[in-house]
């Protein structure tokens, strides 16, 4: 066996883990402000719940999901993302009945089987924000603006939003016969994805990779309805008073099929190809199609590892002990021991290595900790009912102070 992850799987380790764990706090913060609430959805689902709602023509469900019959002949699927678990649960539950505004967000791993690069894994973290239930363009500009507000405290920079509308089933039922005329008479120069695609899903074409981009100058344009115009124009305006900067993107379609009039993405210019770092948009018609109410709602997802290269670089808060206890006598090892408890339980952190060992070793892993302050117990402390204090990231002496002031003297000092 070899000690290995599976390509595309890695390990998450200090201090990126703790950089994770900050970005999820952060977004805690903000999806109380808005009035948000956490939903834990399951892992896996009924891989029909996929096919159904991301749509069986899309990338995630046509090449990327890791499916698989469970040992009592279900086909299930482990989620390449976490909008159907969520409009399955909010329609279980019937959690549009709660009173409150249905608001919610989730935190988790997704799987999609892609090819691994930079920014691209086979495992990802993605938060998640949904709001079911408000149809107004107020609750687009508030989605979208929530998104800008936590990347903004979370100090990422050289982000854009890209804006869209898709308009309502009936705005591209019109369109999707005139594309695909269109598509059908220029086959030729289609990859071959597109090409086997298009009959399925036109608007396809115009996010692929490959022929996205020529289209997008010659493809004839969507027509929003006056209902979907509207929308899309008060979407703009509200998005203005937020003060949320975004271009509008006639190519944007996302590459799911249950969205409908307001899609937007997040880029950064520092990422590279892999340059998403959240994607989203208005699914209106997605959970009546799922046997819930008529409920409009918008949502987005967001990337945690790709947030996480743009932050890496950035000044991150110390996270080493601050104190470390060391015992300098064989008979000291109860009470530095004791002393380990009672700097923990006045919320100082501490740490230590093995009491048996020599002064001078335990005194390298104290240095090596990264602690600014060593606390040491030996037979002159035990006999004096002291501990000798020791600076160590700053020059300063060392000094005995009462064993049972210990706690109180270090907080003091860290707080001067
Ligand atoms: P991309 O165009 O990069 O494939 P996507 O449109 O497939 O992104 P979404 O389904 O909208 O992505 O997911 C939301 C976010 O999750 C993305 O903006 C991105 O930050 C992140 N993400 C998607 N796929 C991966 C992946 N394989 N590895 C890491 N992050 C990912
Ligand atoms: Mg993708």
């Amino acid at each position: 066996m070899s000690a290995r992850s599976l390509r595309g799987f890695r390990d998450l380790l200090p201090p990126e883990s703790e950089l994770f764990a900050r970005i999820e706090a952060r977004a805690r913060e903000v999806f109380s402000l808005y009035g948000y609430q956490e939903l834990r959805i399951p892992t896996i689902e009924m891989k029909e719940l996929f096919v159904k709602s991301t749509g069986d023509t899309t990338d995630i469900v046509e090449k990327e999901m890791y499916a698989f019959t469970d040992g009592g002949g279900r086909e299930v699927a482990v989620r390449p993302e976490g909008t159907p678990g969520m409009v399955r649960a909010y329609i279980e539950h019937n959690l549009g009945q709660t009173g409150r505004n249905s608001k919610f967000f989730y935190i988790g791993s997704m799987f999609r089987a892609e090819r691994p690069q930079a920014g691209r894994y086979r495992e990802f973290e993605q938060i998640d924000a949904e709001y079911i239930g408000n149809p107004a363009p107020a609750a687009d500009a508030e989605t979208i603006s929530m998104l800008l507000d936590l990347l903004g405290r979370l100090g990422v920079e050289g982000c854009s939003v890209e804006l869209n509308s898709l308009g309502c089933a009936e705005c591209r039922r019109n369109y999707r016969t005139t594309l695909l005329d269109y598509l059908r008479a220029r086959r030729e120069r289609l990859c071959e994805p597109c090409q086997g695609r298009i009959e399925r899903n036109p608007l396809r074409a115009l996010d692929c990779k490959t022929d996205g981009p020529w289209l997008s100058g010659e493809a004839p344009k969507l027509q929003l309805c006056p209902d979907c115009a509207a929308h899309f124009a008060d979407t703009q305006r509200l998005l203005g008073l937020a003060g949320v900067p975004y271009n509008v993107n006639p190519n944007l379609v996302r590459g799911l099929d249950y969205y409908s009039r307001t899609v937007f993405e997040v880029r950064s210019t520092l990422l590279g190809s892999q340059d998403a770092v959240a994607g989203g948009g208005r699914y209106d018609d997605l959970v009546k199609s799922m046997g819930g109410p008529a409920a409009p709602a918008i949502g987005w997802g967001m990337g945690v590892d790709r947030l996480a290269m743009l932050l890496k670089d950035k000044p991150q808060p110390d996270t080493a002990p601050k104190t470390f206890v060391i015992a300098a006598a064989k008979e000291a090892g109860d009470r530095a021991f004791e002393l380990l408890a009672a700097l923990r339980a006045a919320g100082v952190s501490a740490d230590f290595s093995n009491f048996a060992l020599s002064l001078r070793s335990q005194m390298r892993s104290a240095d090596k900790s990264g602690a600014a302050y060593a606390l040491i117990v030996g037979e002159d402390e035990l006999k004096a009912g002291t501990a000798a204090l020791k600076p160590l990231k700053a020059p300063g002496e060392q000094t005995a102070v009462p064993f049972a002031e210990a706690p109180a003297r270090v907080k003091q000092l860290l707080g001067a």
